[in-house]
């Protein structure tokens, strides 16, 4: 029997962690988790009900009233976060009000306990789907979820080429301003976890860096 595949895609915002996640996913059979989206959910959950980063007790008290699932695309790759029993629609966490404040929220230690939980126990999902591993991302996945990754990528591209990028998503989002503010927090920083190779692809098509991270895949096997 194959080796269950732990990858680890971590990068700052815009690096193309998404399309990357998902591309090597697709190609290698595995289950794919995008755990910015789990910030993003439980941001919109919180501006919802007008809970602000500071609110330490309505953050607690919205976190503890609010079950959170998976949900697992069926003939794709893709397991989503679901709150209170639904998928949050991508509109309303991708739009400009998470984006501005998605990286407070992911500050707050308890938000980040609720969610590591839940990312670790990934795993158990993409295997009782009978995926061949898990393809996650985010900015924590090799230094603080998956430390023990069967590989680390940490995925870089240049301020012109990530600014390009959100540009043409249409997104008014400051994604230095966000990378800042996850760079410097206390728990869990972002940071190219020990052991993760680095991939600019600020000059690499999509597929190119796809082929990489399979092509160190394979190896492991
Ligand atoms: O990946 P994306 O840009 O959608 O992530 C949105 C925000 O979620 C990040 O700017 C960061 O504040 C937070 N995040 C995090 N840890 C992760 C994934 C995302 O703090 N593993």
């Amino acid at each position: 029997m194959q080796k269950f595949l732990t990858i680890a895609i971590d990068g700052g915002a815009a690096t193309g962690k998404s399309s990357t996640a998902k591309g090597v996913a697709a190609k290698l059979g595995l289950m794919h988790v995008d755990t910015g989206a789990h910030y993003r959910a439980l941001t919109h959950l919180f501006l919802t009900h007008g809970v602000a980063p500071e609110d330490a007790p309505g953050i607690a008290r919205l976190l503890a009233q609010s079950p959170i699932g998976t949900f697992v695309e069926k003939g794709g790759c893709d397991a989503k976060i679901e709150v209170d029993g639904a998928v949050p629609a991508e509109s309303d966490i991708r739009g400009d009000a998470v984006n501005a404040s998605v990286s407070k929220f992911a500050a707050v230690p308890a938000v980040r306990a609720a969610l590591k939980d839940y990312q670790r126990g990934q795993r158990e999902i993409a295997r009782a789907h009978g995926y061949a591993g898990l393809a996650m991302e985010g900015r924590d996945i090799g230094s603080v979820i998956f430390p023990d990754a069967d590989l680390k990528i940490f995925l870089e591209a240049d301020a012109a080429t990530r600014a390009k990028r959100r540009e043409k998503d249409g997104q008014a989002d400051a994604v230095t301003e966000r990378d800042k503010l996850d760079s410097t927090r206390k728990t869990a920083p972002l940071v190219c976890p020990e052991g993760a190779v680095r991939i600019d692809n600020s000059h690499m098509t999509l597929a190119e860096v796809i082929d990489a991270i399979a092509a160190l895949a394979a190896k492991l096997s």
